[in-house]
């Protein structure tokens, strides 16, 4: 099916505000609808203008995340109003998310209840539990793309944005794909093998553990190392981070960390899961006894937002220049090493496929 956007020009019905983010094709705008005043963000995303360009989405890629985005209508999902198209991009009209990050909200708070963090995790689960029942999957989530609806309100609202990758995976075909972020990815990913709904749960997995001990499970000093780790399900729950963990908890994650796709828990099963849903009083008390490791989580943030910085700064320059930048500061700063594995985290796609496919064949 071939979307259609409308070709009138946004700014006669839309009124453009001030930044609200960027990503790698573009910028996040606040807009306010001229006939109404209501405010929604606009999403701009500039197209590619000829095939071998490696500027600019594909229309067709651009197609598929309207498309989906627009089969999607839940309360935790990012929700879509308009879509314009120019002849040099595309401008997403979507609700607008005030709330910033989940990290850096719980990161702000001096302590955190698992059946605190619980009450996030249930609203993603039921948006992907929503998702995954139209056989679609995100295919990136990750702490950047799970974000809240407001700022100052009591109960904010999970809102999960980003379908760039995302596909609409249909039984008759096979889907592979090497797109995703190191510390997130699942084994399948790595192996190139076939991939399913049950792809994201891995990722749910890895976010709620390091929601829980400010540790990430796979992290290596490089991003090969990582990708060793996953495929190798490299992974405990030291000590150290996990001493105000419930056991429940960790059977949680266990069941997520599973390197076969079918034994992996669903979206549906970690609803029903007795840290999520408990089923007796002692699995209801063990949940407000036990506590996230905030003073962890809080040292795990402030490095993924130094990172996100830092790649930034990398993406608006030259890959050899800042290769040397990255070598000659690391010398120096034993902190500033990890910017090569970092910078290789907005790496093209290619140049990821490569080293990946170098990796699974060893
Ligand atoms: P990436 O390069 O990470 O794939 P992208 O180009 O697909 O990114 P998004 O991740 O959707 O873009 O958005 C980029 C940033 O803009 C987000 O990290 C967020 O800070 C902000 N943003 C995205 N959607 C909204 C929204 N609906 N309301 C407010 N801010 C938003």
């Amino acid at each position: 099916s071939m979307a259609v956007f409308k070709l009138e020009n946004v700014e006669d019905l839309y009124e453009i505000g001030e930044v609200l983010g960027s990503g790698h094709f573009g910028e996040v705008r606040e807009v306010r609808e001229r006939a109404t005043g209501t405010r929604w963000a606009g999403k701009f995303l500039k197209l590619r203008k000829c095939a071998a360009s490696r500027l600019g989405m594909d229309r067709r890629a651009v197609e598929r995340e309207v498309e989906i985005l627009q089969a999607l209508q839940h309360p935790s999902i990012m929700a879509i109003r308009d879509v314009f198209e120019s002849r040099a991009e595309v401008v997403l009209v979507v609700e607008l998310i005030l709330g910033g990050e989940l990290f850096d909200f719980i990161a702000a708070k001096e302590s955190l209840l698992e059946e605190d963090a619980i009450g996030f995790l249930k609203q993603i689960l039921e948006g992907l539990s929503y998702m995954h029942d139209k056989h679609i999957a995100h295919f990136d989530l990750k702490p950047e793309n799970i974000m809240l609806s407001a700022k100052d309100v009591p109960q904010p609202s999970i809102k999960i944005i980003d379908f760039g990758l995302a596909q609409r995976l249909s039984p008759a075909e096979e889907y592979r794909s090497m797109g995703g972020t190191p510390q997130y990815i699942a084994p399948e990913v790595i192996n190139n093998e076939p991939l399913s709904v049950a792809s994201d749960m891995w990722s749910i997995g890895v976010i709620t553990y390091i929601l829980l001990s400010g540790a990430s499970p796979f992290q290596g000093d490089t991003d090969e190392e990582t990708l060793r780790n996953i495929i190798g399900m490299n992974y405990t729950f030291e000590d150290r981070y996990f001493r105000d963990t419930s056991e429940i908890a960790k059977d949680f994650i266990k069941k997520l960390l599973v390197k076969e796709q079918s034994e992996r828990m669903t979206a549906d099963e970690c609803l029903l899961h007795p840290w999520i849903k408990p089923l007796t009083r002692k699995q209801a008390a063990s949940r407000s006894r036990s506590s996230i490791n905030i003073r962890n989580f809080k040292r795990f943030n402030a490095k993924r937002k130094w990172k996100m910085s830092y790649n930034m700064v990398w993406a608006c320059t030259r890959f050899s220049r800042l290769q040397l930048l990255c070598k000659d500061r690391a010398n120096e700063d034993q902190e500033l090493r990890q910017c090569e594995s970092d910078q290789e985290d907005s790496e093209s796609n290619r140049a990821a496929l490569i080293r990946r496919r170098r990796l699974s064949s060893t």
